[in-house]
């Protein structure tokens, strides 16, 4: 840690004809400061987050991983790792250092059979989600398919499926990783099992991922998903009804929901289903939620699958300003839902919304120490989205996202999922591993003992 990122070696590597020789060795392209392509090549989804590297490294090949990780240890370059730039923080970006870029290695391959994809570490969701619906098969992911698959994997991986199926990171069967020595190591439940381990749920943190293994399971084309509309005068009440009937749903039924601001400008409760299981069996469990209260609008129907993953892309335009902060909460209690319809109408954007993420099922039921990835107790993830475009906007959208999470601090677990983790601090990382922190940072040290990948929610190296 003494050396590593030390400003005089990095600016005496930006200096000599290093970054040159760098160049050379990589069969994928560099752009620097300068460069026509630099603003676009710098740009990642949240519009808050406005940093300039002094290098952006496009892999092509593993090989080149290698080479961008041994530049980096040479000439002690602020590294940053970038696969799909959605992480909240921006921590795929940093100021004056090197980006290593792996939206080129993207490629997903199905093997039907055996119901294995493996995707490369810069695939989206998006990737995972088409190739393997061409065979009928599909495995958990998020709701939004331009998000980068393997970051989000390595965080835990919370999706629609998740309640079924597991975590992303549950369906993980192996990955490919490059450690800070340059090491390419296999981590599987046979291979460096302890990295194994570390990987599910662990981050960044170990080195970069150009591979994971995924199991598959039968699924679609054609699910049964949508939403129901309720107008706020029905919104206590429309809270309740999903309390009550998403703590008691099977496994194949995931029910997000979120208090939106509906296109008249009005307020409103959106209770978002789906069914991962026969068609008709999905209707008639689906059948007493439909029925219990009015709606604006029911929206649940068949809908491809592939098509189901893209719904939610239009919610979170790429280039917007984005704030959020997450907790996790073990049920949906009066109290939650009074402090929420209390102060979700002071929202300053018609384009934000609170959303409750169902986890549990499935998910719960893997020990919280079998995996990285501890918060297995939690019910759902929830969390104030603010969304806006306005610079001028910022102090606003912020607070008001600041009060709804505090408004629902009392109630919430201690846990915090990583992934929708910002700027918040060593604690909340602390907060995120819980009883797994100790084991997992041993492991940093093993791994990174020079914490060469601390751009991220960085787990210490052990001393
Ligand atoms: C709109 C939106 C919707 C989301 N929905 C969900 C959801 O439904 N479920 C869910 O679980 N999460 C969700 N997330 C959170 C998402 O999982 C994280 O933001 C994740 O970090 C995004 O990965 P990325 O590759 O796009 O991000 P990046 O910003 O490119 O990467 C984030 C960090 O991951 C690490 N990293 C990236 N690639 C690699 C790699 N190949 N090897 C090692 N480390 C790497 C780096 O530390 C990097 O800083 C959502 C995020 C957004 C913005």
């Amino acid at each position: 840690m003494a050396t590593v990122g030390s400003k005089s070696r990095y600016e005496e590597s930006l200096q000599g004809n290093r970054i040159e020789g760098f160049r050379q060795r990589l069969s994928g392209t560099i752009v620097r400061p300068g460069n026509p392509e630099y603003d676009a090549a710098r740009s990642i989804w949240n519009g808050m987050i406005d940093r300039r590297p002094a290098i952006i490294a496009y892999c092509a090949n593993v090989n080149d991983v290698t080479q961008s990780i041994a530049f980096a240890r040479e000439t002690g370059i602020l590294t940053s790792v970038r696969s799909g730039g959605h992480n909240i923080a921006g921590s795929s970006l940093c100021d004056g250092g090197l980006v290593i870029d792996l939206s080129r290695m993207n490629k997903v391959t199905v093997d039907p059979e055996n119901r294995i994809a493996r995707a490369e570490g810069g695939a989206l969701l998006a990737d995972l989600d088409a190739a393997s619906q061409a065979h009928g098969l599909a495995t958990t992911t998020g709701v939004n398919s331009d998000t980068g698959l393997i970051a989000l994997t390595l965080g835990g991986g919370i999706g629609r499926l998740g309640r079924k199926h597991g975590l992303s990171c549950d369906n993980m069967l192996s990955a490919e990783i490059i450690t800070a020595d340059g090491q390419v190591l296999t981590a599987s439940e046979q291979e460096n099992a302890e990295l194994f381990w570390g990987l599910r749920g662990g981050g960044g943190n170990f080195g970069i991922v150009t591979a994971i293994t995924y199991q598959l399971h039968p699924l679609g084309p054609t699910v049964l998903a949508g939403s129901l509309i309720y107008d706020w005068k029905r919104v206590r009440d429309a809270l309740r009804l999903h309390a009550e009937f998403s703590a008691a749903a099977p496994d194949e039924l995931c029910t997000d929901a979120a208090l939106v601001t509906l296109p008249d400008g009005g307020h409103g409760f959106a209770i978002s289903a789906f069914y991962a299981g026969a068609m008709d069996e999905g209707e008639r469990v689906l059948r007493p939620l439909r029925d219990a209260l009015p709606t604006v609008e029911d929206r649940i129907g068949p809908i491809s699958y592939v098509q189901l993953q893209r719904a939610g892309d239009a919610s979170f335009p790429r280039g917007y300003r984005f704030y959020w902060k997450a907790q996790f909460l073990r049920e949906i209690t009066p109290a939650v839902a009074k402090a929420l319809i209390d102060r979700f109408p002071s929202v300053p954007s018609s384009k934000s919304f609170f959303v409750f993420q169902q986890v549990g099922g499935a998910i719960a039921k893997v020990p919280p120490t079998a995996t990285a990835y501890v918060n297995r107790r939690a019910a759902y993830d929830s969390f104030p989205v603010s969304i806006w475009t306005e610079p001028a906007a910022d102090q606003a959208n912020i607070f008001w996202a600041r009060e709804m999470y505090a408004a629902l601090r009392p109630f919430a677990m201690d846990g915090v999922y990583v992934n929708n983790l910002g700027d918040e601090g060593d604690d909340r990382v602390k907060a995120a591993y819980g009883e797994n922190y100790t084991r997992l940072a041993a492991l940093k040290r093993k791994y990174d003992p020079d914490n060469l990948f601390r751009l991220n929610q960085n787990i210490r190296p052990a001393v």
